[in-house]
């Protein structure tokens, strides 16, 4: 990664820490570390040339883990014995439909077995088609406290392109669980990306064999010079490492292909091989550090 000048020596150590952890597998986390460059100016997202993208072929991860998004943003679907559990519903209604309940139907699910979305964080991209499933469905709506206030306030980034977000419905803090079928997803509230941030912990299933999931709800450091939430990011990383450790989450997803890689994933799954999907706790481990060190190598070049 080029920087226009030298790091400095309390920018430094956290740099080579995030490099050494991303090694050569996940070099989309590391490019968080641009804004520890006092010189890197970011550039807002192409919203509508994103949106333009075709969209990838809808594809199966897990036994009870599809995916149905666009090669920008994600929406995973969760099947249980109650019916879908849907994490997140794409920019607007005409996602909703197209990408969302198209890519369930040719993957043979049916979207009205949506029962419960939840909404990883109160920016348009990950709302913006949850209404169509609740007027169409009636399917309930699940947000953290703390970001029902962000999308019932002012939104930020909003966008035309977005639809509305959802009205307030069900309202979830950090530990809650939940529960569709026989399935249990539980919620980590991962403050950073915004201030209520969810991450869902889950398990996925490949034939008889388990796996701990956890979907990082919120990645970019979109967020200005802002302090406390870029402190927010570092201790919920640090946390989520211990958390992550400790229930041996093997599998690490994420709301925007970006990301995860979620797209060239289940093609590569498709043609055949071990999943790639099952990272390996150790991976795990160093995506969460690449991000933890990118965050605390930013916070050191604001301090110096
Ligand atoms: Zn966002």
């Amino acid at each position: 990664m080029a920087y226009a000048q030298t790091p400095s020596p309390e920018v430094a150590p956290h740099l080579a820490a995030a490099k050494e952890a991303a090694g050569s597998d996940l070099g989309a986390y590391l490019s968080l570390c641009q804004s520890a460059d006092p010189n890197f100016k970011p550039t807002p997202p192409d919203l509508a040339a994103l949106m333009k993208m075709p969209a990838p072929p809808p594809g199966k991860a897990f036994d009870n883990l599809y995916f149905v998004g666009s090669k920008w943003v994600s929406s995973w679907a969760i099947t249980t014995s109650g019916g879908i559990i849907l994490i997140d519903a794409m920019d607007n209604d005409d996602e909703a439909k197209r990408i969302v309940e198209g890519g369930l139907k040719t993957l043979g699910l049916d979207p009205a077995e949506i029962k419960t979305i939840i909404i990883t964080h109160g920016h348009g991209d990950h709302y913006g088609g949850a209404n169509y499933f609740v007027q169409k469905y009636g399917s309930r709506v699940v947000a953290s406290d703390v970001d029902w206030s962000l999308m019932e306030g002012t939104l930020e980034f909003d966008s035309p392109l977005w639809g509305r977000p959802p009205k307030r419905d069900v309202s979830v803090k950090d530990g809650a669980k939940v529960t569709l079928g026989d399935t249990t997803i539980d919620i980590l509230v991962t403050p950073g990306h915004t201030m209520g941030t969810i991450s869902p912990l889950f398990d996925v299933w490949q034939g008889s064999q388990k796996h701990r999931a956890l979907l990082w709800g919120g990645t970019a450091f979109n967020f200005g010079h802002n302090l406390e939430r870029l402190q927010a990011y570092i201790d919920s990383t640090a946390r989520t490492l211990k958390i992550a450790k400790q229930q041996g989450v093997d599998v690490f997803i994420s709301n925007h292909d970006h990301y995860d890689g979620a797209v060239e994933k289940l093609a590569a799954k498709a043609a055949g091989g071990p999943n790639p999907f099952v990272l390996g706790e150790a991976t795990v481990q160093r995506a969460l550090t690449v991000m933890n060190e990118c965050a605390q190598a930013t916070l050191a070049s604001w301090k110096s």
